[in-house]
């Protein structure tokens, strides 16, 4: 069974994500996902960086994972600073260590800039992306890899991404992603459990059908949620954002106040059915553990 089947046959997936360290170490990735090992994560993502300059660890970070903690792991891959040539090269390497599992983006502006910048000869959207990998599959055309197929994931975006005009617009781009190959789709964090059951219920009544996994976030301090609302241009519910707002100096409050947030919002996306819950741990396990071990004691 493929690993994104299992939303569908044996939901709840529990899932992680982290991140390359920008010192090129990979300490503190293998030392969470260890930690969090005994929930048995179905699978471990592994971000790249937005300029897919290939000069970042995201590859080896997911061999040694696979290699010292025997987990399976998505490899996260960006459109941005790299030619068509070299994004299949690039899935020829990925591929050759047997790492068939990619989540296919575009990558935000690179620092500083407004808009995405594609490579001359590149992609400007994921759907190209996604486009190219699925005549991969098609194809079986990419020697020295070991994949008889990539799995392949997406982004998707509840409260719409940014740069789009509105949900209906960025929903349709949503599903030529999955009418070109995607076989599920996780989210962008939200705050909101209702974000995620409208979004679910939209994508359905436009046909896209595979799996939608909430993308959660076990945020634990006021002025972190605060950045993040700025950064991704999503929304808080008032009562959330009032009960952090009285914790500002009280960082142990802010804790317990956040981690009940999350809870209760797992509980909530769960009831609604949703197949598994994907977590932006930030390379810390802590947070994510507390989360965990109240939703599954
Ligand atoms: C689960 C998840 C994991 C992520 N991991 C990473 C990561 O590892 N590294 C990283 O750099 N970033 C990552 N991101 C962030 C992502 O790269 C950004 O949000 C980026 O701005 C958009 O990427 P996308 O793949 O959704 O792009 P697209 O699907 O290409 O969408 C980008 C924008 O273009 C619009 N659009 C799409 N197709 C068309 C079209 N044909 N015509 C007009 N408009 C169109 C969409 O509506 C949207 O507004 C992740 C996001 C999520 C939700």
């Amino acid at each position: 069974m493929r690993f994104w089947e299992r939303y569908t046959h044996d939901p709840p997936v529990i899932s992680l994500e982290v991140f390359p360290p920008k010192d090129g170490s990979s300490t503190t990735v293998i030392e969470t996902v260890k930690a969090l090992s005994p929930i048995q994560p179905a699978f471990v993502s592994v971000t790249c960086s937005a300029g897919g300059s290939g000069s970042d660890n995201t590859l080896p970070i997911a061999i040694e994972l696979q290699q010292q903690l025997g987990v399976g792991t998505v490899v996260h891959v960006t459109c941005g600073n790299r030619s068509r040539d070299d994004l299949e090269e690039h899935l020829r390497e990925i591929g050759s260590h047997r790492h068939c599992n990619i989540m296919a983006l575009r990558g935000d502006p690179p620092k500083g800039h407004k808009d995405f910048i594609p490579h001359a000869n590149g992609y400007r959207y994921a759907v190209e992306l996604v486009e190219h990998i699925a005549r991969i599959n098609r194809e079986g055309s990419l020697d020295g890899s070991r994949c008889d197929r990539f799995s392949i994931g997406v982004a998707g975006y509840p409260e719409a991404h940014p740069e789009a005009p509105d949900l209906t617009t960025d929903l349709k781009h949503l599903k030529a992603k999955v009418d070109a190959g995607a076989d599920f789709v996780a989210t962008q964090m939200f705050f909101d459990a209702q974000y995620y059951i409208d979004f679910v219920r939209l994508a359905r009544g436009i046909g896209i059908e595979v799996p939608i996994v909430p993308g959660v976030m076990p945020v634990e301090r006021y002025p972190q949620v605060m950045r993040l609302l700025d950064q991704m241009g999503i929304g808080i519910p008032d009562e959330f954002r009032d009960a952090l707002e009285a914790t500002r100096d009280d960082a142990d409050t802010a804790r317990a106040v956040c981690r009940d947030h999350t809870i209760d919002m797992c509980r909530q996306l769960l009831t609604a059915g949703a197949p598994g819950l994907h977590f932006y741990t930030l390379n810390k396990s802590h947070a994510t553990e507390a989360v965990l071990r109240a939703l599954f004691p």
